[in-house]
């Protein structure tokens, strides 16, 4: 159930508010708005009734949420979340580049790229220090190494970083050095490692599995969300199909579909998504086109020679095309 507050009632109505819904043995979730509040709860197995809460000085309305994902539902907060990292915002009304290696390689690597990002656009840089590889004999990233020279081209570049986390132990120090936690699409159903991001209060780029529903991929929000972290950021990155053409089956259709059923911010990984540089471009204004909050693309400036993903990794003056076109793009979109 989702109770609605006036949009003037105060902190000590809110509160009472949320008293009565732990006197009743369950979890108060207040989502500030920008005009009103509203205070999500959890952890009931029924239908609660709603004449506990009528009565509360400062309540308008109940809401039933009948959706398995209560606070990632878009019931929670109509008009959309923006999740904020520094001076970038993602949500309704803005469009963020994320770029970058697939892996941080070494420091000349992470560094020369960075810069080149930076300059032709991006907002943030991505790079993996804790590869998921499919491969056990793949290389499998830097580790901690790899944390402390994302850092280094972040504080040089000024520019924020988002970096994935692999199980616990990865997930400690991503925390401590990124500025966003990725879960990758192989995590995105390991329960235990949402929960644990759930307790960081820290931005996550939460990947869609490589064949998860979308319900499934709401449902794993929701193991965030319950912990009490509200900024999450879902990231299409292609499913699993029959044709081997691409790597994956970029559903754009999900952006939509998910702007429909969630309230979080949706970003579209284009290089993962297909796999084939040649795609990344048209498939990055196709997402900004549906209305996706942003995208996150490989770069690499010697592909030929990256440990990790070189053939959909685009060149930095690629991606400088495709960063202006997008930037245009997105400025006419707001004017229409
Ligand atoms: C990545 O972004 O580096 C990555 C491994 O992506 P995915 O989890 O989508 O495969
Ligand atoms: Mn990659």
């Amino acid at each position: 159930m989702l109770i609605l507050m006036k949009s003037d009632s105060s902190q000590k109505e809110r509160k009472a508010v949320c008293k009565h819904i732990e006197k009743l043995g369950f979890k108060p979730h207040p989502i500030p708005g920008e005009h009103n509040c509203a205070i999500g709860i959890t952890g009931n197995d029924g239908p609660i009734n709603e004449s506990e809460f009528l009565p509360l000085s400062g309540v308008v309305k109940c809401i039933r949420v009948t959706s398995p994902y209560k606070l990632a539902g878009r019931d929670f907060n109509p008009k959309g979340t923006k999740v904020k990292v520094g001076s970038v915002t993602f949500g309704e009304g803005h469009f963020v580049n994320i770029a970058g290696p697939c892996s941080v390689e070494s420091e000349e690597q992470t560094l020369r790229i960075a810069k080149a990002v930076k300059e032709h656009g991006a907002h943030v840089l991505r790079g993996g220090a804790f590869k998921p590889r499919t491969s056990p004999y793949s290389f499998q990233g830097l580790g901690l190494e790899g944390l402390k020279i994302l850092k280094k081209a972040s504080l040089e570049f000024d520019i924020p970083i988002i970096t994935e986390a692999i199980d616990f132990e990865s997930l400690s120090m991503v925390a401590e050095y990124a500025d966003i936690i990725q879960i990758g699409a192989r995590n995105m159903q390991n329960f235990a490692l949402l929960q644990e991001v759930g307790r960081i209060n820290k931005a996550v780029v939460l990947k869609r599995g490589i064949s998860a529903t979308l319900e499934e991929w709401l449902s794993s929000a929701e193991y965030i969300m319950q912990n009490g972290n509200n900024k999450v950021i879902l990231c299409e990155r292609g499913i699993r199909s029959f044709d081997k053409y691409t790597r994956n089956l970029l559903d754009l259709s999900a952006v939509p579909s998910i702007k429909t059923l969630s309230h979080l911010p949706v970003i579209v990984d284009p290089s993962h998504g297909t796999g084939r540089k040649e795609l990344i471009s048209p498939m990055a204004k196709g997402s900004l086109a549906v209305g996706a909050h942003g995208i996150m693309v490989e770069v690499h400036d010697k592909p030929r020679e990256a440990l990790s993903d070189g053939y959909q990794a685009l060149l930095p003056a690629e991606f400088a095309k495709l960063s202006g076109e997008v930037f245009q793009m997105s400025q006419s979109l707001s004017d229409m």
